[in-house]
C-alpha cells in the first residue's frame, strides 16, 4: 500500500510503499477515500506530538471497509465510516470504567495504528463511524476532527435559547462552529483577522462578522456590540483568547478549542464577579460527532473545502502553515 510517511520531523513527507496489514481481533480495515488535513497536522510535522517516525498521519480518515477483524460483528465489509482520533480506551481504568474512553491515558489512536493519508489503514471498530447516507466522503472527512471537536465544544457551552455566540478564528474549526452554532438557531457572531472573508462569512449565516486584527481588543469589540453569552474560541492566539473573555456577558463562558503555545492570560476581577467561565473543550460524547454528521447530511452544515490529490500533501500542508487554506484541504485518493 502507499502512503505518505513521515520519516523525519519539519522535512517532506515521502511517498513510499508498505508492507499490507490485516486487522487485528476487535480492528478493521480502511480502504480510505478522503482525509482531511487539520492545523494539529503541523504540530504532528513539527514534532511537537509523541510519535517516533517513520509513521502515517491523517486523523481525519473516511473510506470503505474492506476487511473485519475476529469478533468484529457491529460493522461490515463495505461499510461507509470514518474514524475519530481516540478510538478506544484500555477498557479498565477508572475514567473508560466511568464511561469516558476519550479521556483515558492510554487510549488508541491513529498514533499507534497508523493515520489516513494512506491506501489502506487499520482502525478499532469503536473507533469508526458510519457516515449517513447523501453524504459524500470529503465532505464527511473533516467533520472526524474539525467539526466533531466544535460540536463538543458548543455543546459544552450549554447555549440556552436566545444567547449570543461568537465564534473567534475563522479557520477549518471555525468556519463548522459557525454553522453549526446557526443550525442550532443561535445568533451567531463571526470573528476574524482576514476582511476579505466577510462576504463569505455571511453566506455561512453569520449574523454579523467582527474584523479584528491579531493584536486587536477582541472584547472591546464585541462590547461595543452588546457582549456575548458564549465564545467558542478556535484561535492558537493567547492573547485574543484572553481579550475575547472581556467580551463576555455576566455569566458568560469561553471554550477554548486551540492549542496556543502560551498560557491565556485571564484577569481574575471580571472572571469572578460576572461568574464567567473558562473551559477547554476536545472531541467529547460521541453523539456529537453523529449530530454534526446529521448536519451535514440535511445540508445545514456545509463544509468549505479545497480539495487535492494525496499526491501534493507536502504541498497542500505548506498552503496550511501559510495560513491559505479556506477553509479546510482534503486529500483525495484514487479508488
Ligand atoms: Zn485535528
Ligand atoms: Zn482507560
Amino acid at each position: 500500500m502507499k502512503a505518505a510517511v513521515v520519516t523525519e520531523f519539519n522535512a517532506p513527507w515521502q511517498f513510499r510503499d508498505l508492507a499490507d496489514v490485516h486487522p487485528a481481533p476487535g480492528q478493521v480495515l480502511i480502504r480510505v477515500r478522503a482525509s482531511g488535513m487539520c492545523g494539529t497536522d503541523l504540530h504532528v510535522h513539527h514534532g511537537l506530538f509523541p510519535l517516533k517516525p517513520p509513521f502515517v498521519a491523517g486523523h481525519e480518515p473516511t473510506g470503505d471497509i474492506v476487511e473485519l477483524g475476529a469478533g468484529v460483528t457491529d460493522l461490515k465489509v463495505g461499510d461507509r465510516v470514518g474514524v475519530f482520533w481516540n478510538q478506544k480506551g484500555c477498557g479498565r481504568c477508572a475514567l473508560c470504567q466511568r464511561g469516558m474512553p476519550a479521556r483515558c491515558a492510554n487510549s488508541s489512536s491513529w498514533m499507534s495504528l497508523g493515520g489516513g493519508n494512506s491506501e489502506l489503514m487499520l482502525a478499532w471498530a469503536s473507533g469508526c463511524q458510519l457516515l449517513p447516507d447523501g453524504v459524500s466522503y470529503e465532505d464527511a472527512a473533516p467533520i472526524f476532527c474539525a467539526g466533531y471537536t466544535v460540536m463538543s465544544g458548543l455543546r459544552n457551552a450549554t447555549p440556552k435559547p436566545g444567547e449570543r455566540v461568537a465564534v473567534l478564528g475563522m479557520g477549518g474549526l471555525g468556519h463548522l462552529a459557525l454553522q453549526l452554532s446557526k443550525a442550532v438557531g443561535l445568533e451567531t457572531f463571526a470573528i476574524t483577522g482576514q476582511a476579505d472573508k466577510t462576504a463569505e462569512l455571511k453566506g455561512f449565516g453569520a449574523d454579523d462578522v467582527v474584523v479584528v486584527p491579531a493584536d486587536g481588543d477582541v472584547g472591546a469589540r464585541l462590547n461595543d456590540l452588546g457582549g456575548v453569552d458564549v465564545v467558542l474560541s478556535t484561535t492558537n492566539l493567547a492573547p485574543q483568547i484572553a481579550s475575547a473573555m472581556n467580551g463576555l456577558r455576566p455569566g458568560g463562558r469561553l471554550v477554548n478549542m486551540g492549542l496556543p503555545s502560551e498560557p491565556i492570560a485571564v484577569n481574575a476581577l471580571p472572571l469572578l464577579l460576572g461568574q464567567r467561565e473558562l473551559r477547554g473543550s476536545s472531541q467529547d460524547e460521541r453523539s456529537d460527532l453523529a449530530e454534526a454528521l446529521a448536519f451535514v447530511a440535511s445540508g445545514k452544515v456545509k463544509p468549505k473545502l479545497e480539495t487535492y490529490p494525496l499526491a501534493r500533501i507536502n504541498e497542500v500542508r505548506e498552503r496550511l502553515a501559510a495560513g491559505k487554506v479556506r477553509y479546510r484541504a482534503v486529500l483525495l485518493h484514487a479508488s
